[in-house]
């Protein structure tokens, strides 16, 4: 098992080596040194085969009614508002259960490893990205390869969370993805040759590039990561057609946003809620993938943890870290911020996808957002305005904070912040928390169903012990002040799949897994699906969660299923491949997942024909 058991050990002495101040750089490091070099000496290289057919251009019309046009899946969310909802039931409750592999694709050589990815459909075509920054096009009739297209990366980057990528962008006739040294590649969608390629930063600085792209109004829209190295989160805008630089916003206080070339403002105001000199290096990284409203004309993109975790070192709730930040598309501007975590001690990125949808309450329709937060708990914003409306917990056991006041505060527990380093440098005492820093929920997106009106949410009940330790930056290496290690909280469950009701937190109904979930969800008109660590995609009724339907794909899923219809016939797909940040950082949480096998195949499912 080899490959393996170097991760399993490296998880289970994190703690150690990020407790070490000599050695400076992320324990997963090593590991994914000694990968690359095998790997490296291969050119970026395109693969195709077969004939090569014109493709319609995709369009922001395409893009905006994504979630009502069934034939295809042309974003991520399946609609830039995030819902992950299709409303096709030619697979229902009733016949799920004749559900059937109807092809399968392996993306072969060496290159395993979590596959965290979402597919994209279009005209018969599945494309999607795999593990080491490669995109995949197959026919989605026969699951043939048109072609491959391998990025070359370097033997020194510096991803913190496994060698993901977690999907790309479709427009006009290109696909958009990003790659792990932090570079934005636009390839031809039907002979996948490069048509532009952009650098988003300096990977050696520890900032890389793993979520999914979005497209707005013709602008490409990323993020960036690398908040554990104290680099500062930004979310930007390019030409889609050709890479050009439209605009920037920082995520942190202080720094200064552009527009077209110009300064365009700073963030926020500098030392407001900072003091000092650390916003400069203070995080806040915008790593997941943002979601866009048409109806309010915003982007909403998540902040990561202010860096270092030593929340002693920078007093003040360190805006925006943490955070749903709303960003004007035509102008990087920001509109309004909600902090779900104010003065983070505990790695809560604030990250997590905020999803649009209409909230019935009072009698009134209220243009909202429901955001499931690594913290624990389930806000619902106004999403016109940031306007707290609520936040319940979704996880069974949260100790930072005893909940939130009328006004969205958090009622921490001063208990529960670790407390600061000693004056003569030995590490501050050792306090318990839940949940973990890998969240009630982590990147996996959640579903939201217009049909039931619930949210389905892939949730995960775990703690930590977590101390303070004095830090310093330094350029390229692992920037806490911290260290860890994760428990389970139960014996028989760590993931729990949970439909939430908006309108007052409950939860409806959960399905418990003994593995941490990882994986994403797709609802449809009356069904929701999501994948485990222990191989298997699975089908539950909406209304009520009993499980319908499941398939076992060989290889732990931590991907994210689409359904899209073809020829009058419904299909779903997910990638599965075990990997990702669990089996890296999870800590005590190792022994359930030891025996997973790694695995990378695209499956697709369809009922049998009668
Ligand atoms: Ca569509
Ligand atoms: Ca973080």
């Amino acid at each position: 098992m080899g490959a393996n058991s170097n991760i399993l050990a490296i998880g289970s002495n994190f703690a150690m080596i990020i407790a070490s101040t000599k050695k400076t750089k992320w324990g997963g490091h090593a590991m994914f040194k000694l990968k690359q070099t095998l790997f490296a000496a291969a050119c970026a290289f395109t693969v195709s085969s077969g004939s090569v057919a014109w493709s319609a251009p995709v369009t922001d019309a395409d893009i905006v009614n994504d979630g009502k046009t069934t034939e295809d899946v042309v974003s991520n969310g399946i609609g830039t508002q995030g819902q992950h909802y299709s409303p096709l039931d030619k697979i229902n409750a009733g016949n799920v259960a004749k559900l059937v592999p109807t092809w399968a694709f392996s993306l072969g050589s060496e290159k395993m490893r979590g596959q965290e990815t979402q597919p994209l459909v279009r005209d018969g075509v599945i494309y999607f990205t795999g593990s080491y920054s490669r995109v995949f096009a197959i026919d989605a009739r026969t699951g043939s390869k048109k072609w491959e297209y391998d990025a070359r990366l370097p033997d020194d980057i510096l991803p913190c969370c496994d060698v993901i990528s977690r999907g790309a962008a479709l427009y006009d006739n290109l696909v958009i993805y990003g790659t792990l040294d932090a570079k934005l590649i636009a390839l031809d969608r039907d002979t996948g040759k490069v048509v532009w390629k952009k650098d988003l930063e300096d990977y050696t600085a520890g900032y890389t590039y793993s979520a999914a792209p979005m497209i707005v109004k013709g602008k490409v829209i990323t993020g960036i990561a690398g908040g554990e190295f104290g680099g500062i989160g930004r979310v930007e805008a390019r030409d889609a057609k050709t890479g050009e630089l439209i605009w920037t916003r920082p995520t942190v206080e202080g720094h200064m946003g552009t527009l077209n070339g110009k300064d365009n403002g700073i963030t926020g105001v500098t030392n407001a809620t900072w003091p000092g000199d650390l916003w400069k290096t203070g995080g806040a990284a915008t790593w997941n993938i943002g979601t866009y409203d048409p109806e309010t004309n915003l982007i909403f993109f998540g902040t990561g943890n202010p860096a270092p975790w030593n929340s002693h070192m920078r007093p003040g709730d360190n805006l925006y870290s943490s955070s749903t930040v709303a960003i004007d598309p035509d102008t990087g501007k920001i509109v309004w911020h909600y902090q779900t975590t104010p003065h983070d001690g505990w790695d809560y990125d604030g990250v997590n996808e905020l999803i649009s949808f209409d909230l019935n309450k009072d009698g009134k329709v209220i243009k909202a957002g429901a955001k499931a937060d690594r913290n624990g708990f389930f806000f619902v914003l106004d999403r016109t305005n940031g306007k707290f409306i609520s936040a319940t917990p979704f996880v069974s056991k949260i100790t930072w904070a005893s909940g939130f006041d009328a006004t969205g505060r958090p009622k921490y527990n001063p208990e529960s912040r670790p407390g600061a380093p000693s004056a003569t440098g030995e590490k501050g005492p050792t306090v318990t928390v839940a949940p973990s820093f890998l969240g009630g929920k982590n990147w996996m997106p959640m579903a939201y169903s217009p049909e039931t009106k619930l949210f389905y949410v892939p949730s995960n009940e775990w703690s930590m012990d977590i101390w303070n330790e004095p830090v310093t930056f330094k350029r390229g290496a692992a920037y806490l002040g911290a260290g860890f290690t994760i428990k389970p909280l139960y014996d028989d469950y760590i993931g729990a799949l949970r439909a939430i009701d908006p309108t007052n937190g409950k939860i409806v109904w959960e399905y418990k897994n003994s593995a941490p979930l990882w994986g994403g969800v797709l609802a449809t008109k009356n069904l929701v699906f999501t994948g485990t660590p222990e191989g298997y995609l699975k089908a539950f009724n909406a209304k009520t969660g009993a499980e319908l339907w499941k398939f076992n794909t060989g290889s732990g899923i931590v991907g994210v299923p689409i359904t899209w219809e073809m020829d009058g016939e419904q299909y779903i797909a997910i990638v599965s491949g075990w990997g990702g940040a669990v089996p890296l950082w999870g800590g005590e949480v190792a022994k359930k997942i030891k025996d997973i096998s790694q695995g990378a195949m695209l499956w697709v499912f369809k009922l049998p024909k009668s």
